[in-house]
């Protein structure tokens, strides 16, 4: 009985250590919303020891036509960060965050990421306006990063030692990424693919690799008769033998042009989302398309 009373002593007098320890007054840790996967992932490694950061498309959709759901609008009227890549991409934000200021991290307007435009792939139909998919190029998500610490660590000032201790980190693991894809990639990176949609281009120029064509300029549209029959030409020529599908998408027109063609059909993710959200995500997403890639031009896929 004793013991038992000592024991329960102490766990008491160690609760209440852990209550005193925790009471003086540490502030919450900053609300922060990312869009997509690939950029909360990356908010989340720089967030590591302060607090989770919360993820605003999660599961099968894509940012091109998502819509926002009431309970959307409330998470977003109460974060105190919203970090997405702009206009071009997440459309649907362009209202809410209207007046943001401080408040909202559009990351196509930071000069440092150097965004550019589509290049047209040589298919019919240009779009205007800044290519969105910056977070495919690992070398840009050391830009990504940087941004979101500076941008933190302004509204957390008492975190930002943390902060920029976790983004030295990415940084690091981010350039030794781009390292292992370019020697993953150089074997076979002369070789000519269609991608699903236009998402591949700051990823093929950082290692030189040579898209022909995509079916779906825009994923929200339907690729014209004359984009399916020039594809379709590129492919019984023989000029291409890879296309990629993508998750988010209806890939009939790839297997239809396909059909009969001596043509490899690999998978690209933009987005990951059959990855697991958290730090560990955008690393595992890029290793997948690098590996998808290797494979279906190297002719193993
Ligand atoms: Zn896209």
């Amino acid at each position: 009985m004793r013991l038992i009373h000592g024991r329960l002593i102490s766990i008491c007098s160690v609760i209440a250590m852990i209550a005193i320890a925790g009471t003086p007054a540490k502030a919450d840790p900053p609300r922060v919303i990312a869009t997509i996967a690939p950029l909360h992932s990356l908010v989340a490694s720089v967030m590591a020891g302060v607090g989770e950061a919360d993820l605003l498309l999660s599961g099968p959709v894509s940012p091109h036509d998502f819509a926002l759901a009431p309970s959307d609008v409330r998470r977003i009227a109460a974060a105190d960060l919203v970090i997405w890549v702009g206009a071009p991409l997440e459309s649907f934000l362009v209202k809410p965050l209207d007046g943001a200021g401080d408040r909202q991290l559009s990351l196509l307007k930071v000069p440092a990421l150097n965004a550019v435009p589509f290049d047209s792939g040589g298919n019919d139909g240009d779009r205007a306006g800044p290519d969105p998919h910056i977070w495919l190029d690992p070398v840009r998500a050391i830009a990504i990063v940087t941004a979101v610490v500076d941008r933190l660590s302004r509204i957390d000032p008492d975190n930002a030692a943390t902060y920029r201790a976790n983004a030295a980190d990415i940084s690091d693991r981010l350039a030794a990424l781009d390292e292992a894809i370019r020697a993953r990639l150089q074997p076979v990176a002369s070789r000519p693919f269609i991608a699903f949609h236009d998402a591949y281009g700051y990823f093929s120029r950082r290692y030189g690799l040579q898209p022909a064509g995509y079916f779906a300029v825009d994923p929200q549209r339907r690729p014209g008769a004359r984009t399916i029959a020039r594809l379709a030409d590129l492919v019984s020529a023989g000029t291409v033998a890879c296309a990629f599908v993508e998750p988010q998408f209806d890939a009939r027109i790839v297997e239809a042009i396909a059909a009969g063609q001596p043509l490899r059909i690999g998978r690209l993710d933009p987005l990951g989302v059959d990855l697991e959200p958290g730090p560990a995500l955008y690393e595992t997403l890029l290793k997948a398309n690098t590996e998808a890639i290797a494979d279906c031009l190297g002719g193993t896929g």
